[in-house]
């Protein structure tokens, strides 16, 4: 939290996280009746409550939002962002949607691109259910070379594995030989998403699964709650929850800053 940082959002899900905020059992059906036609833009979609807060970045029904454009048009629009128009200690945050999706073959070339040469960070923020493509993989691993031997932390998988109350199903959404893999590449930490009691036992069940694989990252924990309302609610019960486990507690800074904001 509080690192510069770029966005990359690219498209695309294996999941659809439609419990996020509803009953046990229940699926939310809010992004379903919002109709796609009304919008023209990312921004002026609604907000949703409950089920993924970032529904127009994976539902085909809002894939207008999101023009295809090639590397360099890529490229060029992150620099623009910079506040130098070049990398200094900004960090790359890659999201989705799920990144580690088939959009693992295209990275290389963005990464290769000379607009990205002095970037030094990058964050996947991934759902961990996605293997490494092999040359990718073996592509990450030269990447950070360089990087680590200049002291920075170069590549970090920021897994937020999806627990029972995001809808998904366990065996799907659990996969620690994949999150192993991971933390042969770079740092890797998990950040559950909870809200209850139940929710902070599937978490005990899911750590002792990734423990059990060999994973040895550390654990955070973060309130369930895209806007603020429902935020507030949980934020201060899941920080008690984390002190008493022993684990990290990850707050939403953009909430309280930005308040309900698309693109945060
Ligand atoms: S894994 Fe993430 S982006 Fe995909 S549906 Fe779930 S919350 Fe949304």
């Amino acid at each position: 939290m509080g690192v510069p940082s770029v966005f990359l959002r690219v498209f695309g899900c294996n999941f659809k996280c439609a419990g996020f905020g509803m009953p046990p059992g229940e699926l939310s059906n809010e992004a379903i009746n919002i109709d796609p036609t009304n919008y023209t833009d990312y921004k002026s979609l609604p907000l949703v409550s409950t089920g993924c807060d970032s529904y127009a970045s994976w539902d085909p029904r809002f894939k207008h939002l999101s023009p295809v454009i090639d590397t360099d048009a890529v490229a060029l629009a992150i620099v623009d962002t910079l506040p130098h128009k070049e990398w200094r200690d900004e960090h790359l945050v890659i999201t989705g949607g799920e990144p580690l999706l088939g959009w693992q073959r295209a990275y290389p070339d963005l990464l290769d691109h000379p607009k990205m040469a002095g970037l030094k960070e990058i964050t996947f923020e991934t759902n961990g259910t996605q293997p490494f493509d092999p040359k990718f993989r073996q592509y990450l691993l030269n990447w950070s070379l360089g990087n680590k031997e200049r002291g920075y932390n170069a590549l970090t998988f920021s897994v937020s594995a999806k627990l029972p109350c995001s809808g998904e199903r366990w065996e799907e959404a659990i996969v620690p030989e994949v999150v192993c893999a991971y933390q042969e590449v770079g740092y890797t930490y998990l950040k559950l998403v909870l809200t209850n009691e139940q929710d902070l036992q599937d978490a005990e069940r899911a750590v002792e699964e990734y423990r059990r694989a060999g994973f040895t990252g550390h654990v955070y924990v973060m309130p369930v709650g895209g806007v603020e309302r429902v935020y507030t609610l949980n934020n201060r019960v899941v920080a008690e929850m984390a002190m008493r486990k022993g684990w990290r507690y990850s707050d939403r800074l953009q909430v309280p800053l930005f308040k309900n904001e698309w693109g945060t």
